[in-house]
């Protein structure tokens, strides 16, 4: 029975992390269904951009409120991992502040702790103001609707009631340590959570103890429920922000990547003396299975990266010129929509022995519409926009170019123009010859 505490420890923790590595396990299969790239360039720079991106928010606070109140949530987050080590260790022990040998350091550390607390405390409060009171604007687009609003909301309720249930083991273990208590030495500094004191004023010890351990167990379990919660979750942006930052584009931001079978016809095209009818080089460039994406599986593996990393800020929605014209296209939507038919080729994986079995839908009509692929003016503000280096417009792209590659489906305004391409090598509907006629009139 000593043991009993320990044991069920033991069992929850081993559960909780046995469950997120099933869900990392499923993260994994999924992205790996897109397709290779490469993508081991630039090591340094992409370290750089890393730290820079991820680890510093340097991206984040471009909107200084948003910002400042994420930079504390993220910091919060870090730092108080230290003090989820020990309640972990002192679990699976049957210890109790394992670290308060370290003596001041530790109440430095404790105290520092239970300020982070109060500032998330803080910040989450000011977060769900902006999200349910004032209704900032990229909050409430339409396709905010339904499960992402909820999930917004969830993981503000999540971590406040987290803090607090630190902030209140803390209250009441100070206060046992101050009635001396079995097993509660005096250790850590407590500079907010002495005015939560008060409110425990008349407990007996015993009271005071079923008050401590339940906030313990409730905390630990808490982090450990958040934990698998994360996979369903706009929040996996927490882990796969510093994955993605890193694997983000390096080239210039306007720089799109060419189909090499597609530059090498255009090369023969414009080549007068190239014989069209040669026998191909043995090196040559193979002609892709198909051209752009019509489904999540079309999309390279960084795409679906992400896909899952989008936080759903919609800063790039907002930033969007074609949103912001009214049209249908909204970047963040692209984005959801392919988390969204990713995540049910998946289950169809799952259902189906891990392979996929056609299931009849696709990432293009199904989720994202024609009117919304041709609203794009190609102009980059999305990704310019995105804190965790996401590039809707790469999808947006491939998936354009499937409609007129693979379907000629391109609105008639632009078939047009390549026609002219084609024939007269301009967009124009004139022969090259008469180019110039203009001169004479
Ligand atoms: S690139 Fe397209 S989706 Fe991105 S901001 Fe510009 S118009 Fe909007
Ligand atoms: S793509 Fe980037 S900017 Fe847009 S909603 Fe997702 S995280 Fe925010």
């Amino acid at each position: 029975m000593e043991y009993l505490p320990n044991i069920i420890f033991a069992v929850a923790l081993i559960l909780g992390i046995g469950f997120f590595a099933r869900n990392v396990k499923k993260l994994s299969r999924n992205i790996k269904l897109g397709k290779d790239v490469d993508v081991s360039d630039n090591k340094g720079q992409r370290w750089k951009n890393m730290a820079k991106i991820a680890l510093g928010q340097t991206k984040m606070v471009v909107r200084p409120i948003a910002g400042l109140m994420h930079v504390i949530v993220y910091v919060g987050f870090i730092i108080i991992n230290i003090e989820v080590l020990e309640i972990m260790l002192d679990g699976l022990l049957g210890t109790h502040r394992l670290f308060s040998p370290l003596g001041s350091v530790y109440d430095f550390l404790i105290g520092s702790f239970e300020i982070l607390a109060l500032l998330v405390i803080v910040a989450v409060v000011v977060f769900w103001i902006r999200r349910n009171i004032i209704r900032i604007q990229r909050f409430v687009k339409p396709e905010m609707k339904g499960w992402p609003k909820t999930d917004g909301n969830m993981i503000l309720y999540i971590e406040f009631v987290l803090m607090l249930l630190f902030l209140t083991m803390n209250a009441a273990d100070f206060q046992l340590q101050q009635l001396g208590a079995d097993h509660y030495a005096q250790a850590g500094a407590f500079p907010v959570s002495q005015f939560i004191v008060p409110l425990l004023d008349g407990l007996s010890e015993s009271s005071l103890i079923l008050v401590e351990r339940t906030a313990w167990w409730l905390h630990i379990l808490g982090i450990l429920a958040f934990l698998n919660y994360l996979y369903y979750s706009k929040h996996l942006h927490i882990l796969l922000a510093f994955p993605n930052t890193y694997y983000g584009k390096v080239k210039p931001q306007g720089q799109f990547n060419n189909l090499a079978s597609v530059t090498k016809e255009v090369k023969l095209m414009m080549d007068p003396d190239a014989d069209p009818f040669a026998t191909p080089a043995e090196d040559d460039v193979a002609e892709p299975e198909k051209f752009g994406a019509s489904d999540v599986m079309d999309l390279n593996w960084v795409q679906l990266l992400n896909a899952y990393t989008c936080t759903e800020c919609g800063r790039c929605t907002s930033e969007c010129p074609a949103n912001q014209t009214g049209k249908k296209l909204s970047p963040r939507k692209i984005m959801m929509d392919t988390r969204d038919r990713l995540e049910e080729v998946g289950k169809n994986m799952d259902t189906n022995k891990g392979e996929f079995v056609p299931d009849g839908k696709q990432l293009l009509g199904d989720y994202i519409s024609h009117e919304e692929l041709w609203a794009c003016t190609t102009c980059n503000a999305c990704v310019q926009a995105c804190p965790v280096s996401i590039d809707p417009l790469s999808i947006i792209v491939e998936m354009r170019r499937y409609l007129v590659m693979e379907q000629s489906a391109a609105p008639m305004e632009l078939n047009n123009m390549m026609s002219n391409i084609e024939n007269n090598g301009a967009p124009w509907p004139y022969n090259q010859m008469d180019r110039l006629n203009w001169v004479n009139e």
